[in-house]
């Protein structure tokens, strides 16, 4: 594990890993995919059958890659590019230099998607993030006040305050010890006793109600808020969080999503395409060699327009260009948004609670400017004060989070000139990239006057708003107060036996579908799940020694509160 990368970690325990076990459904996704028996199997009479897979992110790609192994031949919807929201975009010209315009740094937490990146043989490292060992130096300006720090023993006092204040504030209302502990040891029934406690409280209530009502927070500034919104994260996204549920920011802290964050060495996008290129072992059915890739001859199926029920227990997709198939599992892997919008779903293939769920879905908005550079010229030091020209920066002005790539002394570098969220991604969405570059390098000049940063760009600059993407909408899940209903409605929808033969054969996964949504393991595990139940829909099993999420769900399964 490397060190704490949170400038607010709320404990320092590292005797065991905290993994994204639960808190919800406390299944052990890393195990069950690693163990030697394989996932489970279905009868030989299904073997070549196939099944549709709308979407080719992360999670369409995992229960793809799974349901190939299984003997079954999934067809891959896609509208546009393999990968989704793991999109790494090469600039002009400079082979390898890239821009993560999706996700970027991944938590050494997220053990079942580092199982797919370890499978594929890709390197990852530290991310730099503010005051994170692979940062030389962070820059934080706030109120116009700019501070240097090159470590977190080097900040101010009242930093370090807030971060006590952070500490006090998880302990006294979730009692957030106890439920790290019962995630390190994997300790299912303290985990259920803790965590089921706090559902119905947190559920109801916001981040910024959970900070601004605590003891901890009560007797210090307003100020306080405002710096801890502004830093806490480490990234500078806390405040754009304020209004969401408080369950899912104590998910994301208890599980480490904020923590001991890495890249991957060449760019994200390797991981959903190596799964299209990449041969499993101990296949069944399929000659050996046999790829997601061969059996596509060579690209996904179009975008799927419409999705409809047919001849009793089948269903059809259509795809843009009204090539209709059947298929007797659908997964469906996409913004749920999507399926109101981009695409026509037949109203009666979910109960009108699921379409509830499925439309109150709530997406944050995100956006990111890059800019390559003759080299990582930040590295070099101010000759008056002997810091670095440039640091990674968290500031209150427009950019929010300016990171630093290095990509050695002899490549390009790449900035990210701003990460932002919600409104403050909202400003920039009007916007051509040129603005976009201008607003912030003028912002930036703010901080570093002195610096001729525009001097470094070479080629043109990369930028991305999810939410004016058709496919897309938005950049990611974030559940406000009162969703946990519904999570708990989507999330659990893979287990179908009690439903009405109508609403049985479509599944769905991906960061919707998930507790921890804006974290890719969320889309791994819930496509794990939808893997699940496919197989058993067909009539398949897991091994005795290695039952899956649906043989263990009565014993797991998550809080169900009273509609
Ligand atoms: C800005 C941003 C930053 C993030 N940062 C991080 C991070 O740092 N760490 C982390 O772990 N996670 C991060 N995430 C979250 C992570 O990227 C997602 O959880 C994950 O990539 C979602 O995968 P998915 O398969 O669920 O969905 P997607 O990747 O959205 O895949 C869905 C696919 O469906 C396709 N599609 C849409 N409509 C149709 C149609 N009609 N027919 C066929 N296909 C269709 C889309 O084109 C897309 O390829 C970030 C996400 C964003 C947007």
């Amino acid at each position: 594990m490397t060190a704490s990368t949170n400038l607010f970690a709320a404990d320092a325990d590292t005797s065991k890993p905290v993994t994204n076990f639960g808190p919800d459904f406390p299944f052990a996704f890393d195990d069950w995919i690693k163990h030697p028996a394989g996932l489970g199997s279905v009868p030989a009479h299904r073997h070549g059958e196939e099944v549709a897979i709308i979407g080719a992110g992360m999670a369409g790609m995992t229960a793809a890659f799974e349901l190939l192994k299984m003997g079954l031949k999934p067809v891959i919807y896609e509208a546009a590019r393999i990968g989704g929201r793991l999109r790494s975009q090469a600039f002009e010209g400079a082979e390898g230099v890239i821009a993560e315009l999706g996700g970027m740094r991944f938590p050494e937490s997220s053990t079942a998607f580092y199982h797919y990146v370890n499978m594929l043989g890709l390197k990852s490292k530290p991310f730099p993030n503010p005051l994170s060992p692979a940062t030389p130096s962070t820059v934080i300006d706030l109120e116009g006040k700019t501070l240097y720090v090159e470590k977190t023993a080097d900040l101010p006092p009242m930093f370090k305050e807030i971060g006590a204040a952070w500490t006090k504030a998880l302990e006294e209302g979730a009692g957030f010890s106890g439920l790290r502990q019962a995630i390190r040891e994997r300790d299912v029934p303290a985990l259920k006793v803790i965590w089921d406690k706090l559902i119905p409280i947190w559920d109801d209530r916001s981040f910024y109600d959970f900070v601004a009502t605590s003891y901890a927070f009560a007797d210090r500034p307003f100020q306080y808020r405002e710096v801890f919104g502004q830093v806490g994260f480490g990234t500078g996204g806390w405040d754009s969080d304020y209004p969401n549920s408080m369950l899912e920011i104590l998910r994301v802290v208890a599980t480490d999503c904020d923590e001991n964050q890495n890249y991957i060495v060449g760019g994200v996008e390797q991981v959903p395409r190596g799964l299209w290129k990449l041969s499993p072992h101990n296949m069944a059915h399929w000659p050996k060699g046999t790829t997601l890739e061969s059996l596509h001859r060579g690209a996904p199926r179009p975008g799927a327009t419409r999705i409809e029920r047919a001849y009793g227990d089948k269903i059809a997709v259509t795809d843009r260009w009204g090539d209709a198939k059947l298929y007797d599992a659908v997964l469906v892997a996409l913004q749920s948004w999507l399926l109101t919008t981009y695409m026509q779903c037949e109203e009666s293939l979910f109960s009108a609670k699921m379409w509830m769920a499925l439309d109150r879905t709530r997406y944050m908005q995100s956006s990111k400017t890059f800019v390559m550079t003759d080299r990582p010229f930040w590295k070099d030091k101010d000759p008056h004060t002997g810091r670095d020209l440039m640091s990674m920066t968290l500031t209150d002005r427009l950019t929010r989070g300016t990171y630093l790539f290095d990509n050695g002394d002899d490549k390009p570098g790449v900035i990210c000139l701003t990460y932002s969220w919600m409104s403050d991604a909202m400003k920039m969405l009007p916007l051509p990239v040129e603005k976009r570059v201008k607003l912030a390098l003028d912002a930036l000049k703010k901080i570093y006057p002195d610096l001729a940063l525009e001097k470094h760009i070479i080629g043109d600059p990369i930028t991305v708003s999810w939410e004016s993407d058709p496919n897309f909408m938005g950049a990611f899940k974030g559940a406000l107060p009162g969703h946990y209903r519904y999570n708990h409605r989507m999330y659990c929808h893979f287990m179908q036996e009690k439903m009405p033969a109508a609403e049985r054969g479509i599944f769905m996964a991906g960061d919707d579908v998930s507790w921890t949504p804006g974290w890719v393991e969320g889309a791994v595990q819930t496509a794990l799940n939808a893997v699940w139940g496919i197989m058993h829909h067909l009539g398949g099993e897991s091994p005795a020694n290695n039952p899956g999420p649906g043989d263990l769900f009565d014993a797991l399964k998550p809080l169900e509160l009273p509609d």
